[in-house]
């Protein structure tokens, strides 16, 4: 049985016409689900994360689905010049290894980039990158890095207000951002936002992430490394 399907893509930029691969549904099964809501899978084969970015064979600008859907003219010059102009027609529609995966990522980080996609949007893709990373090695270096870009994009995304677009609520996002924190050894920050799940003024509608930070918040003060006062 195919786990994959295809999926028919119009390149925004150059109108060409691609295929990318997705994973049937019934494919997708949990396995188990870390504390930023990584999501880890049986096989490598099934894991969604690997096709999560669509890249045009035709002239190289990748997407996600989160990317906006209409392109200005500044974005439409800049991967003309920035990514078309340097760009060999390569096919990124057949089923992917990690690394393959990983340069379908950096190419739609770049994309989002030059195009000016918002700060939840870039948060995404630096988030499952660095998942991707967390499958091979984890808690190295490169996930690290890409964690860190996670949290500065979430951080600007909580203060621009983006992410109310997409689906996710401002308690959710408080607490990923603490727990960001905690794992690239800011814990202060983690306290400061683990702090503001606990005081949040709708904390009675998402109570067991409330618990959860709280549960997080005691954790680091019981190691100590951090003097916090309640
Ligand atoms: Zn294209």
């Amino acid at each position: 049985m195919d786990p994959y399907y295809s999926r028919n893509i119009s390149c925004r930029n150059c109108k060409y016409e691609y295929s990318t691969l997705k994973i049937k549904s019934r494919f997708i099964r949990p396995l188990t689900h870390d504390s930023d809501f990584c999501t880890t899978y049986h096989t490598l084969e099934t894991n969604p994360l690997l096709y999560y970015v669509s890249v045009c064979p035709n002239c190289g600008y990748a997407v996600t689905e989160e990317f906006s859907s209409k392109l200005t003219k500044e974005a439409l010059l800049a991967i003309q010049t920035k990514i078309q102009k340097h760009w060999q027609f390569k096919n990124y529609g057949q089923q992917r290894t990690v690394e393959t995966a990983i340069n379908a990522y950096k190419l739609g980080i770049y994309s989002g980039i030059i195009t000016k996609e918002s700060p939840i949007v870039m948060a995404g893709l630096y988030l499952r990158l660095a998942w991707i990373y967390r499958t091979v090695e984890p808690s190295q270096n490169q996930e690290l890095r890409f964690l860190k870009l996670a949290v500065d994009q979430f951080e600007l995304s909580y203060s621009l207000g983006d992410y109310e677009e997409k689906d996710m609520s401002e308690i959710k996002l408080l607490y990923l951002i603490g727990d960001l924190h905690c794992r690239i050894d800011s814990e202060r920050q983690a306290i400061q936002y683990f702090q503001m799940v606990i005081r949040h003024k709708h904390k009675d509608k998402e109570k067991r992430l409330v618990e959860k930070a709280r549960d997080r918040w005691y954790e680091i003060r019981r190691s100590s490394k951090v003097k916090v006062s309640s």
